[in-house]
């Protein structure tokens, strides 16, 4: 078995895999899920379930839409911007790594743009807090997990306007308050299914009010009215999902995900901290349960040594991204705490053999 810790594309449960195979070869009448139309009895009760699940397990009030669109979370970036930000009005954004900064460069283009707070200067070490955001922001956009840097908003900050939040990284992973957001998205490929379909939670009150024209297919409203339908959705994407979910509810939902999450960080966390090989990246208080950067600690041998022996012990994904170096483990709902106890093991091998200076 391969344990699979990749930032995404990333692990889902095995058996999602299996029932969204058999559902390529024969899903309905002899047909494949990759033959039939969208618009089919047979797939409109996918999309359905998959709505109604969402909702289920995040607990999404009356008056938010769930839709399934493509174009990844960095076209979210420009249609939070464009649907929400006002024509000649303020967003507020918290910058926490590069996929925030990517969000600011998109808003840009739709208004004025104040970054409230950044921790780049720290290579986003941390997440901020104890920021103003100013009195006439349409909204404050975060990013509740940088799967690059690591870091993790373990609350959301009080705020007087409404939040708008990235979620690609650690959508399902907890409860969450939705009642607090004007819009949530997430690229599925992490936590939720496979890469081309990007979930999104649209307030319905919130939109219609930024007084400029829309194209079609970037207005929140048109896939509203169509039930993300308006054109042909990524059905495969959204079937996987489906399941996804599905399995996330028989495993206890969202809460039983955050027990589940937070037992595998404790354990690598712990580890990180007590071998003295490595070292985390971010402060304990903003660590992610996502994932876990860390990197060595000057003079205990070096990176490729580290990554074969993980490699040895059937490790897949653990290099870290280039802008931190070292190493990172994800570890979304579908990992079993079996696999960071692998990756442990190998931490307390390298120790036996680089552990002395
Ligand atoms: N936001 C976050 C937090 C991400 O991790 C990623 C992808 N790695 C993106 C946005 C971009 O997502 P996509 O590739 O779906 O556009």
């Amino acid at each position: 078995m391969t344990h699979n810790f990749s930032a995404g594309p990333a692990i889902l449960p095995r058996e999602v895999f299996e029932e969204a195979s058999k559902a390529v070869l024969d899903f309905t009448n002899g047909l494949s899920l990759l033959e039939i139309s969208h618009r089919s009895k047979a797939f409109v009760a996918v999309l359905e379930e998959a709505e109604a699940l969402a909702k289920e397990l995040l607990a999404i009030p009356d008056g938010y839409k769930v839709l399934f669109l493509t174009g990844g979370a960095s076209s979210q970036f420009y249609m939070t911007a464009m649907n929400l930000l006002p024509q000649g009005g303020k967003a507020a954004y918290l910058d926490t790594g590069t996929w925030s900064a990517k969000a600011v460069k998109e808003a840009k283009y739709f208004g004025d743009v104040e970054v409230v707070a950044s921790s780049k200067a720290d290579n986003y070490t941390h997440v901020p807090k104890g920021y103003d955001v100013p009195s006439d922001a349409a909204y404050l956009h975060v990013t509740s997990n940088n799967t690059v840097f690591g870091n993790q908003m373990q609350a959301m900050p009080d705020v007087h306007c409404p939040l708008v939040a990235d979620m690609s990284s650690d959508i399902f992973s907890r409860p969450i308050d939705v009642s607090k957001y004007d819009v949530i998205y997430a690229g599925a490929q992490k936590n939720m299914g496979p890469a081309g379909v990007t979930l999104v939670i649209a307030k319905e009150a919130a939109l219609g009010k930024a007084g400029r024209d829309i194209p079609t297919m970037l207005d929140y409203r048109t896939h509203i009215a169509k039930d993300s339908s308006f054109n042909t959705p990524p059905v495969f994407p959204i079937y996987v999902s489906m399941l996804n979910m599905r399995w996330i509810k028989a495993h206890g939902g969202v809460s039983a995900m955050q027990k589940r999450n937070s037992e595998k960080a404790a354990l690598l966390y712990n580890e990180i901290d007590r071998n003295p090989c490595f070292r985390g990246t971010v402060q304990a208080e903003d660590r992610s349960q996502m994932n876990a950067t860390f990197v060595l600690n000057e003079g205990f041998g070096d990176d490729a040594t580290f990554i074969s022996m993980c490699t040895a012990a059937n490790i897949d994904g653990i290099k870290g991204h280039r802008s931190v170096g070292g190493f990172r483990a994800s570890m979304y709902n579908a990992m079993d705490i079996s696999s960071v106890q692998v990756l442990v093991d190998v931490m307390k091998d390298y120790e036996k053999q680089f552990g002395q200076k």
